[in-house]
Protein backbone atom coordinates (compact mmCIF):
# COMPACT_ATOMS: atom_id res chain seq x y z
CA UNK A 1 0.00 0.00 0.00
CA UNK A 2 1.36 3.45 -0.56
CA UNK A 3 0.86 6.25 1.76
CA UNK A 4 0.99 10.09 1.39
CA UNK A 5 3.71 9.94 4.04
CA UNK A 6 6.18 8.12 5.94
CA UNK A 7 5.60 9.70 8.84
CA UNK A 8 2.59 12.38 10.27
CA UNK A 9 3.57 13.81 13.66
CA UNK A 10 0.95 15.75 15.45
CA UNK A 11 2.28 18.24 18.10
CA UNK A 12 5.05 20.60 17.09
CA UNK A 13 6.73 20.78 20.73
CA UNK A 14 10.25 19.37 21.87
CA UNK A 15 9.22 15.81 21.09
CA UNK A 16 7.48 15.51 17.58
CA UNK A 17 9.75 18.63 16.05
CA UNK A 18 12.99 16.26 17.06
CA UNK A 19 11.12 13.20 15.56
CA UNK A 20 9.83 15.52 12.27
CA UNK A 21 13.47 16.32 11.83
CA UNK A 22 15.69 13.32 12.44
CA UNK A 23 13.18 11.27 10.27
CA UNK A 24 13.14 13.89 7.81
CA UNK A 25 17.23 14.31 7.66
CA UNK A 26 17.35 10.05 7.26
CA UNK A 27 15.14 10.40 4.06
CA UNK A 28 11.66 9.65 5.11
CA UNK A 29 8.72 11.86 3.87
CA UNK A 30 7.30 14.27 6.83
CA UNK A 31 4.47 15.97 7.71
CA UNK A 32 3.87 17.43 11.22
CA UNK A 33 0.69 19.55 12.42
CA UNK A 34 0.82 22.11 15.02
CA UNK A 35 -2.11 23.98 16.14
CA UNK A 36 -0.69 26.49 18.24
CA UNK A 37 2.72 27.41 17.59
CA UNK A 38 5.77 25.91 16.89
CA UNK A 39 8.15 24.90 19.46
CA UNK A 40 5.14 23.63 21.86
CA UNK A 41 4.90 24.25 25.80
CA UNK A 42 9.11 24.67 26.17
CA UNK A 43 9.66 27.29 23.89
CA UNK A 44 6.37 29.12 23.96
CA UNK A 45 4.72 28.79 27.34
CA UNK A 46 7.54 26.50 29.58
CA UNK A 47 10.75 25.92 30.06
CA UNK A 48 11.92 29.38 28.08
CA UNK A 49 9.89 32.33 28.81
CA UNK A 50 10.16 30.65 32.75
CA UNK A 51 13.75 30.85 32.88
CA UNK A 52 14.28 34.36 31.21
CA UNK A 53 11.63 35.30 34.10
CA UNK A 54 14.18 33.68 36.28
CA UNK A 55 16.61 35.46 34.80
CA UNK A 56 15.05 38.72 35.28
CA UNK A 57 13.90 38.50 38.49
CA UNK A 58 17.08 37.68 39.63
CA UNK A 59 18.11 40.99 38.88
CA UNK A 60 16.19 42.30 42.48
CA UNK A 61 18.63 39.99 44.94
CA UNK A 62 21.59 41.05 42.65
CA UNK A 63 21.28 44.74 43.17
CA UNK A 64 20.54 44.28 46.90
CA UNK A 65 23.80 42.47 47.27
CA UNK A 66 25.68 44.81 44.77
CA UNK A 67 24.60 47.35 47.54
CA UNK A 68 26.05 45.22 50.33
CA UNK A 69 29.14 44.60 48.57
CA UNK A 70 29.50 48.78 48.00
CA UNK A 71 27.73 49.40 44.67
CA UNK A 72 26.20 52.89 44.72
CA UNK A 73 22.84 51.33 43.00
CA UNK A 74 19.26 52.16 43.99
CA UNK A 75 16.51 49.23 43.58
CA UNK A 76 13.90 50.44 41.02
CA UNK A 77 10.80 49.20 40.11
CA UNK A 78 10.18 46.11 37.65
CA UNK A 79 9.03 47.23 34.03
CA UNK A 80 7.41 43.78 33.01
CA UNK A 81 5.46 45.52 30.22
CA UNK A 82 8.79 46.01 28.88
CA UNK A 83 10.22 42.98 29.31
CA UNK A 84 6.77 40.94 27.86
CA UNK A 85 7.45 42.73 24.89
CA UNK A 86 10.98 41.66 24.74
CA UNK A 87 10.48 38.24 25.87
CA UNK A 88 7.51 37.52 23.45
CA UNK A 89 10.12 39.10 20.22
CA UNK A 90 12.44 36.22 21.43
CA UNK A 91 9.44 33.66 21.53
CA UNK A 92 8.94 34.52 18.00
CA UNK A 93 12.21 34.48 17.11
CA UNK A 94 12.63 30.62 18.96
CA UNK A 95 9.89 29.77 17.04
CA UNK A 96 10.98 30.79 13.67
CA UNK A 97 14.01 28.84 13.86
CA UNK A 98 11.80 25.64 14.86
CA UNK A 99 9.25 26.26 11.78
CA UNK A 100 12.77 26.87 9.52
CA UNK A 101 14.86 23.80 11.26
CA UNK A 102 12.19 21.67 10.35
CA UNK A 103 11.28 22.73 6.89
CA UNK A 104 15.00 22.88 5.80
CA UNK A 105 15.21 18.94 7.06
CA UNK A 106 12.23 18.39 4.19
CA UNK A 107 9.47 18.20 6.69
CA UNK A 108 6.10 19.50 5.79
CA UNK A 109 4.33 21.76 8.41
CA UNK A 110 0.79 22.36 8.77
CA UNK A 111 -0.04 25.10 10.78
CA UNK A 112 -3.17 23.77 12.07
CA UNK A 113 -5.17 20.69 14.08
CA UNK A 114 -4.87 17.38 12.71
CA UNK A 115 -7.11 14.40 14.61
CA UNK A 116 -6.62 10.69 13.74
CA UNK A 117 -9.05 8.77 11.96
CA UNK A 118 -7.59 5.33 11.91
CA UNK A 119 -4.32 3.77 12.07
CA UNK A 120 -2.75 5.17 9.40
CA UNK A 121 -4.72 8.21 8.49
CA UNK A 122 -5.23 11.64 10.11
CA UNK A 123 -7.56 14.79 9.40
CA UNK A 124 -7.07 18.75 9.39
CA UNK A 125 -9.14 20.83 10.75
CA UNK A 126 -9.67 21.96 6.60
CA UNK A 127 -10.50 19.06 5.86
CA UNK A 128 -7.73 17.75 4.26
CA UNK A 129 -6.89 14.04 5.10
CA UNK A 130 -3.61 12.27 4.38
CA UNK A 131 -2.22 8.67 4.98
CA UNK A 132 0.97 7.83 6.52
CA UNK A 133 2.56 4.92 7.24
CA UNK A 134 3.32 5.73 10.77
CA UNK A 135 2.08 8.36 12.47
CA UNK A 136 3.58 10.01 15.97
CA UNK A 137 1.22 11.75 18.43
CA UNK A 138 3.41 14.34 20.66
CA UNK A 139 0.53 16.55 21.55
CA UNK A 140 2.29 17.18 25.05
CA UNK A 141 0.16 18.12 28.05
CA UNK A 142 -1.63 21.09 28.99
CA UNK A 143 -3.01 22.80 32.93
CA UNK A 144 -4.94 20.88 35.23
CA UNK A 145 -6.85 23.00 37.67
CA UNK A 146 -9.27 20.76 39.70
CA UNK A 147 -12.95 22.10 40.23
CA UNK A 148 -13.32 24.42 42.74
CA UNK A 149 -16.18 26.95 43.04
CA UNK A 150 -14.98 29.92 41.28
CA UNK A 151 -12.25 28.27 39.07
CA UNK A 152 -13.09 30.57 36.28
CA UNK A 153 -11.48 33.70 37.94
CA UNK A 154 -7.67 31.68 37.97
CA UNK A 155 -5.00 31.78 35.71
CA UNK A 156 -2.07 28.97 35.05
CA UNK A 157 1.36 28.94 33.70
CA UNK A 158 -0.31 29.26 29.88
CA UNK A 159 -1.85 32.61 31.18
CA UNK A 160 1.30 33.92 33.18
CA UNK A 161 3.03 34.57 29.94
CA UNK A 162 0.64 36.91 28.72
CA UNK A 163 -0.15 38.71 31.53
CA UNK A 164 -0.35 42.94 31.11
CA UNK A 165 0.76 43.80 33.88
CA UNK A 166 2.12 42.64 37.49
CA UNK A 167 -0.33 41.85 40.11
CA UNK A 168 0.07 43.35 43.37
CA UNK A 169 -0.62 40.67 45.22
CA UNK A 170 -0.76 36.70 44.02
CA UNK A 171 -1.51 33.35 45.26
CA UNK A 172 0.17 30.69 43.98
CA UNK A 173 -1.55 26.99 44.45
CA UNK A 174 0.71 23.85 44.12
CA UNK A 175 3.86 22.87 45.66
CA UNK A 176 5.31 21.19 42.54
CA UNK A 177 7.92 22.75 40.18
CA UNK A 178 6.14 25.26 38.54
CA UNK A 179 4.26 26.66 42.14
CA UNK A 180 7.12 26.88 43.32
CA UNK A 181 8.96 28.24 40.32
CA UNK A 182 6.24 31.05 40.01
CA UNK A 183 6.77 32.02 43.76
CA UNK A 184 10.10 32.51 43.75
CA UNK A 185 9.64 34.49 40.38
CA UNK A 186 6.58 36.97 41.43
CA UNK A 187 8.02 37.61 44.71
CA UNK A 188 11.46 38.88 43.31
CA UNK A 189 9.14 40.96 40.82
CA UNK A 190 8.15 43.02 44.09
CA UNK A 191 4.73 41.28 44.26
CA UNK A 192 3.36 40.19 47.37
CA UNK A 193 3.50 36.40 46.98
CA UNK A 194 1.50 34.15 49.17
CA UNK A 195 1.90 29.98 48.81
CA UNK A 196 -1.10 26.87 49.08
CA UNK A 197 0.09 23.35 49.16
CA UNK A 198 -2.41 20.88 50.72
CA UNK A 199 0.35 18.61 51.68
CA UNK A 200 2.82 18.84 54.50
CA UNK A 201 5.38 19.92 52.50
CA UNK A 202 6.20 21.10 49.34
CA UNK A 203 7.79 19.32 46.28
CA UNK A 204 6.69 15.62 47.31
CA UNK A 205 8.84 13.23 45.27
CA UNK A 206 11.75 14.80 46.22
CA UNK A 207 14.59 14.38 48.48
CA UNK A 208 12.49 15.14 52.03
CA UNK A 209 16.21 17.39 53.83
CA UNK A 210 16.13 19.19 50.89
CA UNK A 211 12.33 19.92 50.38
CA UNK A 212 12.94 21.19 54.24
CA UNK A 213 15.82 23.28 52.79
CA UNK A 214 13.85 24.91 49.86
CA UNK A 215 10.67 25.75 52.03
CA UNK A 216 13.14 27.29 54.67
CA UNK A 217 14.93 29.49 51.45
CA UNK A 218 11.26 30.26 50.07
CA UNK A 219 10.06 31.91 53.49
CA UNK A 220 13.11 33.38 53.95
CA UNK A 221 12.93 35.20 51.10
CA UNK A 222 9.62 36.50 51.86
CA UNK A 223 7.32 34.31 50.17
CA UNK A 224 4.02 33.73 52.68
CA UNK A 225 4.10 29.91 52.10
CA UNK A 226 0.88 27.61 54.09
CA UNK A 227 1.28 24.09 53.84
CA UNK A 228 -1.57 21.92 54.46
CA UNK A 229 -3.74 24.62 53.00
CA UNK A 230 -6.09 24.06 49.86
CA UNK A 231 -8.86 26.68 47.95
CA UNK A 232 -12.06 25.84 49.15
CA UNK A 233 -13.71 28.80 46.72
CA UNK A 234 -13.23 32.07 45.25
CA UNK A 235 -15.09 35.07 44.78
CA UNK A 236 -14.65 38.26 42.12
CA UNK A 237 -14.65 40.79 45.17
CA UNK A 238 -13.85 44.57 45.40
CA UNK A 239 -11.64 44.61 42.49
CA UNK A 240 -9.67 41.42 43.90
CA UNK A 241 -10.39 37.61 44.00
CA UNK A 242 -11.64 36.64 47.40
CA UNK A 243 -10.10 33.25 48.69
CA UNK A 244 -11.84 31.47 51.16
CA UNK A 245 -9.07 28.74 52.45
CA UNK A 246 -10.09 25.18 53.51
CA UNK A 247 -8.27 26.19 56.81
CA UNK A 248 -11.01 29.32 57.24
CA UNK A 249 -8.42 31.67 56.05
CA UNK A 250 -9.96 34.27 54.04
CA UNK A 251 -7.75 36.83 51.93
CA UNK A 252 -8.09 38.85 49.00
CA UNK A 253 -5.63 38.75 45.59
CA UNK A 254 -5.39 40.24 42.07
CA UNK A 255 -4.31 37.11 40.94
CA UNK A 256 -4.73 33.54 41.83
CA UNK A 257 -2.29 30.71 39.82
CA UNK A 258 -3.61 27.46 39.95
CA UNK A 259 0.18 25.09 39.53
CA UNK A 260 -1.76 21.94 39.86
CA UNK A 261 0.05 19.88 37.47
CA UNK A 262 -0.77 19.00 33.86
CA UNK A 263 -2.54 16.14 32.13
CA UNK A 264 -2.25 14.87 28.40
CA UNK A 265 -3.62 16.33 25.47
CA UNK A 266 -5.37 13.76 24.07
CA UNK A 267 -9.06 14.73 24.23
CA UNK A 268 -10.74 14.70 21.09
CA UNK A 269 -7.91 13.75 18.75
CA UNK A 270 -9.86 10.40 17.55
CA UNK A 271 -7.56 8.16 19.49
CA UNK A 272 -10.00 6.15 20.14
CA UNK A 273 -11.47 5.97 16.67
CA UNK A 274 -7.39 4.23 15.97
CA UNK A 275 -7.76 2.26 18.55
CA UNK A 276 -5.05 3.37 20.80
CA UNK A 277 -5.28 2.78 24.40
CA UNK A 278 -5.55 5.32 27.11
CA UNK A 279 -4.38 5.21 30.41
CA UNK A 280 -6.21 6.12 33.65
CA UNK A 281 -4.80 9.62 33.61
CA UNK A 282 -5.96 9.73 29.91
CA UNK A 283 -2.63 8.95 28.68
CA UNK A 284 -1.55 7.20 25.75
CA UNK A 285 -0.18 3.74 26.85
CA UNK A 286 3.12 3.11 25.17
CA UNK A 287 5.55 0.41 25.61
CA UNK A 288 9.66 1.11 25.98
CA UNK A 289 9.83 2.11 22.17
CA UNK A 290 7.42 4.48 22.85
CA UNK A 291 4.56 2.30 20.46
CA UNK A 292 1.17 2.29 21.43
CA UNK A 293 -1.24 -1.02 20.98
CA UNK A 294 -1.80 0.46 17.25
CA UNK A 295 1.47 -1.34 15.33
CA UNK A 296 1.62 1.81 13.09
CA UNK A 297 1.25 5.09 16.22
CA UNK A 298 3.93 6.13 18.25
CA UNK A 299 3.65 8.40 21.13
CA UNK A 300 6.50 10.56 22.97
CA UNK A 301 6.60 13.32 25.31
CA UNK A 302 4.08 14.77 28.27
CA UNK A 303 1.24 12.28 25.96
CA UNK A 304 2.45 9.74 26.96
CA UNK A 305 3.11 10.71 31.08
CA UNK A 306 6.05 9.02 31.95
CA UNK A 307 8.94 11.19 32.90
CA UNK A 308 7.18 14.47 31.33
CA UNK A 309 10.46 16.94 31.12
CA UNK A 310 12.02 18.20 27.76
CA UNK A 311 15.22 16.58 27.39
CA UNK A 312 13.30 13.23 27.70
CA UNK A 313 10.60 14.23 24.88
CA UNK A 314 13.65 14.90 22.43
CA UNK A 315 15.26 11.31 23.77
CA UNK A 316 11.99 9.65 23.18
CA UNK A 317 11.37 11.84 19.79
CA UNK A 318 15.34 10.85 18.82
CA UNK A 319 14.93 6.76 19.67
CA UNK A 320 11.84 6.32 17.84
CA UNK A 321 13.29 7.87 14.73
CA UNK A 322 16.62 5.08 15.25
CA UNK A 323 13.68 2.49 15.80
CA UNK A 324 11.60 2.78 13.48
CA UNK A 325 13.63 4.30 10.61
CA UNK A 326 17.12 3.45 11.41
CA UNK A 327 16.57 -0.28 11.96
CA UNK A 328 18.29 0.47 15.75
CA UNK A 329 15.81 -0.23 18.07
CA UNK A 330 16.21 1.90 21.08
CA UNK A 331 15.13 2.25 24.31
CA UNK A 332 15.50 5.86 26.72
CA UNK A 333 17.47 5.47 29.65
CA UNK A 334 15.19 6.79 32.30
CA UNK A 335 16.55 5.36 35.94
CA UNK A 336 18.84 8.90 35.84
CA UNK A 337 17.14 11.70 35.24
CA UNK A 338 18.92 15.10 36.22
CA UNK A 339 16.36 17.66 36.45
CA UNK A 340 16.12 21.47 38.60
CA UNK A 341 13.60 23.18 40.65
CA UNK A 342 14.28 26.74 39.52
CA UNK A 343 13.41 28.41 42.79
CA UNK A 344 15.61 31.03 43.78
CA UNK A 345 18.27 29.41 44.45
CA UNK A 346 18.36 26.54 42.47
CA UNK A 347 17.70 22.89 43.64
CA UNK A 348 18.75 20.36 40.99
CA UNK A 349 18.79 16.91 41.89
CA UNK A 350 19.79 13.83 40.03
CA UNK A 351 19.43 10.01 41.10
CA UNK A 352 17.63 8.71 44.47
CA UNK A 353 16.10 10.31 47.38
CA UNK A 354 17.87 9.78 50.72
CA UNK A 355 14.33 8.03 51.74
CA UNK A 356 13.89 5.98 48.76
CA UNK A 357 17.56 4.57 48.91
CA UNK A 358 17.36 3.42 52.86
CA UNK A 359 14.36 1.56 51.84
CA UNK A 360 16.22 -0.36 49.27
CA UNK A 361 19.76 -1.05 50.80
CA UNK A 362 22.28 0.41 53.06
CA UNK A 363 23.47 3.67 52.35
CA UNK A 364 26.12 6.24 53.83
CA UNK A 365 24.49 10.20 53.50
CA UNK A 366 27.02 12.99 53.05
CA UNK A 367 25.44 16.33 53.93
CA UNK A 368 27.15 19.81 54.32
CA UNK A 369 24.35 23.18 54.42
CA UNK A 370 26.40 26.31 55.00
CA UNK A 371 26.28 29.77 54.29
CA UNK A 372 28.76 30.42 51.17
CA UNK A 373 31.56 33.15 51.45
CA UNK A 374 29.52 35.36 48.54
CA UNK A 375 26.77 35.43 51.22
CA UNK A 376 28.77 35.20 54.93
CA UNK A 377 30.24 38.55 53.38
CA UNK A 378 27.61 40.34 53.81
CA UNK A 379 25.68 38.69 56.27
CA UNK A 380 23.43 37.27 54.13
CA UNK A 381 21.50 34.41 55.76
CA UNK A 382 20.74 31.67 52.97
CA UNK A 383 22.68 28.76 53.14
CA UNK A 384 23.51 26.39 50.26
CA UNK A 385 23.04 22.66 50.49
CA UNK A 386 25.33 19.80 49.18
CA UNK A 387 24.14 16.24 49.50
CA UNK A 388 25.27 13.13 48.36
CA UNK A 389 23.81 9.25 49.25
CA UNK A 390 26.42 6.53 48.93
CA UNK A 391 25.40 2.77 48.81
CA UNK A 392 27.55 1.24 51.62
CA UNK A 393 28.42 -1.77 49.93
CA UNK A 394 29.37 -0.59 46.01
CA UNK A 395 30.12 2.59 46.56
CA UNK A 396 28.97 4.58 44.05
CA UNK A 397 26.34 7.59 44.30
CA UNK A 398 23.36 6.77 44.14
CA UNK A 399 21.90 10.46 44.46
CA UNK A 400 23.19 13.83 44.30
CA UNK A 401 20.95 16.77 45.50
CA UNK A 402 22.23 20.56 45.47
CA UNK A 403 20.68 23.78 46.36
CA UNK A 404 22.87 27.02 45.29
CA UNK A 405 22.84 29.72 42.97
CA UNK A 406 22.97 27.76 39.27
CA UNK A 407 22.13 24.63 40.97
CA UNK A 408 20.64 23.50 37.77
CA UNK A 409 23.88 23.97 36.05
CA UNK A 410 26.20 22.30 38.65
CA UNK A 411 24.06 19.20 38.42
CA UNK A 412 24.09 18.80 34.99
CA UNK A 413 28.11 18.20 35.77
CA UNK A 414 27.45 15.49 38.20
CA UNK A 415 25.50 14.05 36.21
CA UNK A 416 27.76 13.06 33.76
CA UNK A 417 29.96 11.08 36.94
CA UNK A 418 26.76 9.79 38.69
CA UNK A 419 25.81 8.43 34.95
CA UNK A 420 28.82 6.70 34.69
CA UNK A 421 29.15 5.06 37.90
CA UNK A 422 31.51 7.25 40.36
CA UNK A 423 32.28 6.02 43.51
CA UNK A 424 32.38 8.24 46.96
CA UNK A 425 35.68 7.66 46.96
CA UNK A 426 36.34 9.00 42.92
CA UNK A 427 34.50 12.42 44.23
CA UNK A 428 36.95 12.34 47.23
CA UNK A 429 40.15 12.02 45.03
CA UNK A 430 39.11 14.93 43.27
CA UNK A 431 40.62 17.42 44.02
CA UNK A 432 38.56 20.50 45.23
CA UNK A 433 38.84 23.78 42.98
CA UNK A 434 39.51 26.74 45.36
CA UNK A 435 37.50 29.19 46.42
CA UNK A 436 34.17 27.82 45.26
CA UNK A 437 30.90 26.38 47.46
CA UNK A 438 30.79 23.89 45.10
CA UNK A 439 34.09 22.14 46.38
CA UNK A 440 32.55 21.22 49.23
CA UNK A 441 31.18 17.91 47.03
CA UNK A 442 34.71 16.63 46.99
CA UNK A 443 35.29 17.71 50.79
CA UNK A 444 32.54 16.01 52.47
CA UNK A 445 34.86 13.03 54.51
CA UNK A 446 32.32 11.79 57.34
CA UNK A 447 28.90 10.70 56.62
CA UNK A 448 26.44 12.69 58.11
CA UNK A 449 24.79 9.55 58.57
CA UNK A 450 24.27 6.14 57.79
CA UNK A 451 21.12 3.75 57.19
P1 LIG B 1 3.67 18.78 39.70
O1 LIG B 1 3.10 17.46 39.44
O2 LIG B 1 5.13 18.94 39.86
O3 LIG B 1 2.99 19.43 40.97
C1 LIG B 1 1.60 19.53 41.07
C2 LIG B 1 1.27 20.13 42.40
O4 LIG B 1 -0.12 20.41 42.48
C3 LIG B 1 1.60 19.19 43.56
O5 LIG B 1 2.08 19.97 44.61
C4 LIG B 1 0.25 18.59 43.87
O6 LIG B 1 0.08 18.22 45.21
C5 LIG B 1 -0.68 19.75 43.59
N1 LIG B 1 -2.02 19.29 43.25
C6 LIG B 1 -2.36 18.35 42.35
N2 LIG B 1 -3.70 18.20 42.31
C7 LIG B 1 -4.21 19.07 43.18
C8 LIG B 1 -5.52 19.38 43.60
N3 LIG B 1 -6.58 18.74 43.09
N4 LIG B 1 -5.69 20.32 44.54
C9 LIG B 1 -4.62 20.97 45.06
N5 LIG B 1 -3.35 20.72 44.71
C10 LIG B 1 -3.15 19.78 43.79
O7 LIG B 1 3.10 19.67 38.52
P2 LIG B 1 3.49 21.11 37.96
O8 LIG B 1 2.21 21.64 37.45
O9 LIG B 1 4.27 21.90 38.94
O10 LIG B 1 4.44 20.72 36.75
C11 LIG B 1 4.04 19.76 35.79
C12 LIG B 1 5.23 18.99 35.31
O11 LIG B 1 5.96 19.80 34.40
C13 LIG B 1 6.24 18.60 36.38
O12 LIG B 1 5.92 17.43 37.03
C14 LIG B 1 7.49 18.47 35.58
O13 LIG B 1 7.53 17.18 35.02
C15 LIG B 1 7.34 19.51 34.50
N6 LIG B 1 8.07 20.74 34.83
C16 LIG B 1 9.43 20.71 34.97
C17 LIG B 1 10.14 21.85 35.28
C18 LIG B 1 11.61 21.81 35.42
O14 LIG B 1 12.22 20.83 35.01
N7 LIG B 1 12.22 22.82 36.03
C19 LIG B 1 9.47 23.14 35.45
C20 LIG B 1 8.05 23.05 35.31
C21 LIG B 1 7.40 21.90 35.01
P3 LIG B 1 0.56 16.77 45.77
O15 LIG B 1 2.03 16.84 45.89
O16 LIG B 1 -0.14 16.69 47.08
O17 LIG B 1 0.08 15.77 44.78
Amino acid sequence: MSFDYDLFVIGGGSGGVRAGRLAAEAGARVALAEEYRMGGTCVIRGCVPKKLMVFASGYASAMREAQAYGWDVRMGRFDWPSFRKRLHAELDRLEGIYRTNLGRAGAEIFEQRAVLTGPNSVQLADGRTFTARYILVATGGQPYVPEVPGKELVWTSNEVFLMEELPKRALIVGGGYIACEFSCIFNCFGVETTQYYRGAQILRGFDDESRGHVAELIKGRGIDLHVGTDIERLERRDGGIWVKATDGREATFDAVIYATGRKPNTEGLGLEKAGVELGRWKEIVVDEYSRTNVPSIYAVGDVTNRVNLTPVAIREGAAFVETVFKDNPTKVERDLVPSAVFTQPEYGSIGMTEEEARDERPIEVYCAAFRPMQNSFIDKDERVLFKLIVCTETRRILGCHIIAPNAGELIQMVAVAIRMGATKEDFDRTIAVHPTMSEEIVLMKTPTRTA
